[in-house]
């Protein structure tokens, strides 16, 4: 018997994707939840494993008392505060449809602009054959898997601390097809890695942790994301002096180090990569016009 006929013989109520999409609005607006209909439309797609027009075209279409089950569920847990990335398990960057869990930072748009300025340093400059890329604190593969998707011809390595979420990086390469262009591995930054020296990159790129540990965060991303992705010692610096103080060296002559920075960073960040080996140290802004992306020339040691 079909679930809509069952319902109505159990006498309950039946749940047309309308209904639920005006419930559910209700509902989040009623919890402060911002977007409230985007949320539920994206709750419900996910759920029914469709697009958004198909919810407007099928809006008579009843739910099953699993499907609605989990769209409750997903609503419940957005009004606690959990990121709907986490809920949905997914989330668009860059051209790419990455898996996202909770052993990974949901990527930022901002960082959107850390991979747009690489790529367009790429396309306007001249590269002799491959080009090879470090992505250091790699998360879900966002930087990576976006820059292996718009650049044909490179090889890139790409790590992280957390082996969970070298795991989850790994899917999302497979997943966009470029898992033959990227080497994930974990490692951790602070510890010095066996590298072999013959590797050197013509860029390094790195959204690094860099909040300072005392700085107060909204609770959806204090309490769900890892905290290992999120702070980087009292002043936010400590993963911009290690890479420009450790890695710098991995870098060809002439190879170029792009960073997202925090608001308030690009100071400081500018004199660290100034005093290390570093030229033409500029900056990118985001739409809020806070410097966003760092990126710097590598000169070589100083002899
Ligand atoms: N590279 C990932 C991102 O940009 C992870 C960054 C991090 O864990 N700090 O989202």
């Amino acid at each position: 018997m079909a679930e809509h006929a069952r319902q109505i013989i159990q006498n309950k109520k039946v749940w047309q994707i309308l209904d639920v999409i005006n419930w559910g609005k209700d509902y989040l607006e009623q919890h402060s939840v911002e977007l409230p209909r985007l949320v539920i439309e994206t709750l419900l797609m996910s759920v029914l494993k469709c697009k958004r027009i198909d919810l407007y075209m099928q809006h008579d279409k009843p739910l099953t008392a699993e499907e609605l089950g989990e769209v409750k569920k997903g609503v419940l847990e957005c009004v606690e505060g959990k990121p709907l990335q986490y809920i949905v398990g997914e989330v668009e960057f860059y051209d790419t449809i990455l898996t996202v869990t909770q052993d990974v930072l949901i990527p930022r748009p901002e960082t959107e602009i850390l991979v747009d300025a690489v790529i367009r340093d790429y396309s306007s400059s001249s590269h002799d054959g491959e080009v090879s890329v470090l992505d250091i604190g790699t998360g879900s593969g966002n930087i990576a898997i976006a820059i292996a998707k718009k650049i044909e011809n490179c090889r890139i390595f790409a790590a992280d601390i957390s082996s969970k979420a070298i795991e989850v990086a790994k899917k999302n390469a497979i997943r966009n097809k470029v898992e033959k262009k990227i080497t994930f591995f974990t490692a951790d930054i602070m510890q010095n890695w066996k590298r072999s020296s013959s590797l050197q990159f013509e860029y390094i790129v790195s959204n690094p942790p860099y909040i300072p540990e005392n700085e107060v965060l909204p609770l959806s991303v204090r309490d769900y994301e890892p905290h290992q992705a999120l702070f980087a010692g009292c002043d936010g610096l400590l993963f911009y002096e290690r890479i420009v103080t450790s890695c710098s060296g991995w870098l060809k002559k002439g190879g170029k180090l792009f960073f997202e920075i925090g608001i308030h960073q690009h100071s400081r960040v500018d004199r660290l990569m100034t005093d290390n080996g570093y030229c033409n140290v500029s900056f990118i802004n985001d739409l809020q016009g806070i410097a966003r992306v760092a990126r710097g020339v590598y000169q070589g040691t100083k002899e």
